[in-house]
């Protein structure tokens, strides 16, 4: 999604959709995109220390960030508590079937 930025220029902001309102620069030393990119991560523990550390110091100054923070936590909790999806018995045997037929462009 693009943007205009503070100074008129267009913007890239990553591939999440710009949240309404908008953080003080003094935020921006790592960019709103860059912490939304590794929040999963973040979440998960699968950053290192001085890597979180940098994103809880932005999340302290950021309320956009902190608001897609928990959106992103909402989202992952509720993921986690949907049943695991099932799959037919006849889907399968077509599966089967189309796997053991030989390709085309062979
Ligand atoms: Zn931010």
């Amino acid at each position: 999604m693009t943007e205009p930025a503070r100074d008129g220029q267009m913007t890239q902001r990553g591939p999440y959709p710009a949240i309404r309102g908008s953080a003080p620069a003094s935020v921006v030393a790592l960019s709103h995109g860059d912490v939304r990119a590794r929040l999963s991560d973040y979440l998960d523990g699968g950053l290192a220390e001085g890597e979180a550390q940098d994103i809880r110091e932005h999340l302290d100054r950021c309320h956009d960030c902190r608001a897609f923070l928990a959106t992103l936590g909402r989202t992952i909790e509720l993921l986690r508590t949907m049943p695991a999806p099932t799959v037919l018995p006849a889907a399968k045997e077509r599966a089967r079937e189309g796997a053991a037929r030989p390709c085309m462009l062979d």
